[in-house]
């Protein structure tokens, strides 16, 4: 019994926490009644609206804003096609499998707006909606710009990441001048299956996923995967760091540089990439540094061999070229150069250039 009635408390609440208020518009016998979003994540948000006039109302708008890292604000919007009337209910979902999803903890601003056949028109004020993953009961752990949500494991699981991401920062920030411009929410989900569901149409052998632009990095780590765990803490939030130091709005990192460099972060390269690398030296069937540029292939094996040579290409060019040629690249690609025109104006060689150097 008890049990019964705090799920029903809880359901209230998490009912109350998704209707945004209801402020009361109107203009002339124009009026919004009522206005919601559902979260369902990761798949959709579902929006409502409710609204009447004396007139028909002949025109709905649903308009919202993502909050992350960007030059232009971009303000997406849905049309409604509806019978006129003088009452109408419209809803809309966003469905994620289309647009691809959004991290937990990210926040989304939306409006409507509503016309009649006077030609009056309503607009409601921008409310923000929390994308929060609701499947988990979340604990916080904040300590300067950084901020660990979990949910499995005691306190000092928590703490013990927590150092482990400072130490990241100090080092980073040692190596490569790098800091972090904006804050950062970590989500530690006890495992990779956990993690998997909080994504849209995710690959089966992620572990962890640094969203660049939202600042927010979720991982899969168990609370007896320490070891792991501070690997990917360290691969993932080094992704970040990066991220926001050569964020502009022309172009990206190439591939094998974003992921080399968190690779070179983590440490020495993990035996069986070291086995995987020999291997595809002995039956030469390397991967060009021009592919690595682009995104990975989705199957393991080649992936793996993509990481293991991305990780080699960044020690290469640090163990021969010194750091702080890596850092000036860095600088280069913040002003938004292309990628062979980045190596060659830091190294004199561009990506095919690379290739045959680090091969021989
Ligand atoms: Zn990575």
């Amino acid at each position: 019994m008890i049990k019964k009635v705090s799920l029903l408390a809880l359901i209230l609440c998490l009912f109350l926490a998704v209707l945004s208020p209801v402020s009361v518009q109107a203009v002339d016998g124009l009026a919004i009644l009522d206005s919601s979003v559902e979260v369902d994540f990761p798949l959709k948000l579902n929006f409502s609206v409710s609204t009447q006039s004396d007139v028909n109302i002949t025109e709905i708008r649903l308009h919202y804003t993502v909050d992350r890292m960007s030059y232009a604000q971009v303000t997406s919007e849905v049309y409604f096609e509806f019978v006129p009337a003088t009452t109408v209910e419209a809803d809309w979902s966003w469905d994620m499998r289309k647009t691809g999803g959004l991290p937990p903890g990210s926040s989304v601003g939306y409006w409507w707006t509503v016309e009649d056949a006077k030609g009056d028109r309503i607009e409601t004020k921008p409310t923000k909606v929390q994308v929060d993953d609701a499947r988990y009961s979340w604990r916080s752990l904040t300590e300067g710009k950084v901020t660990i949500y979990w949910y499995e494991g005691d306190e000092s699981f928590a703490r013990e990441l927590m150092s482990v991401a400072q130490q990241v920062l100090v080092r980073l920030a040692e190596d490569t001048g790098a800091v972090l411009e904006q804050p950062v929410n970590i989500y530690i989900y006890a495992s990779a299956q956990d993690l998997l569901g909080a994504m849209i149409f995710p690959q089966e052998w992620t572990g962890g996923v640094a969203y660049t632009r939202f600042s927010t990095i979720a991982i899969g780590i168990s609370p007896d995967s320490l070891d792991w765990g501070r690997r990917a803490m360290t691969h993932e939030l080094t992704h970040l760091v990066i991220h926001q130091m050569v964020f502009n709005p022309y172009n990206d990192l190439p591939t094998w540089l974003d992921e080399g460099i968190a690779m070179y972060a983590e440490g020495a390269l993990e035996p069986v990439l070291v086995a995987l690398l020999d291997k595809a030296e002995a039956e030469d069937s390397l991967i060009s540094v021009r592919s690595l540029s682009s995104p990975f292939s989705a199957y393991a094996e080649e992936s793996l061999l993509a990481y293991a040579q991305s990780y080699s290409l960044v020690e290469f060019l640090i163990s021969n070229y010194g750091q702080s040629k890596m850092l000036e690249l860095l600088s280069t690609f913040r002003q938004g150069s292309g990628y062979d025109e980045a190596l060659l104006k830091v190294y004199g060689f561009d990506m095919d250039g690379l290739d045959s150097l680090w091969r021989s």
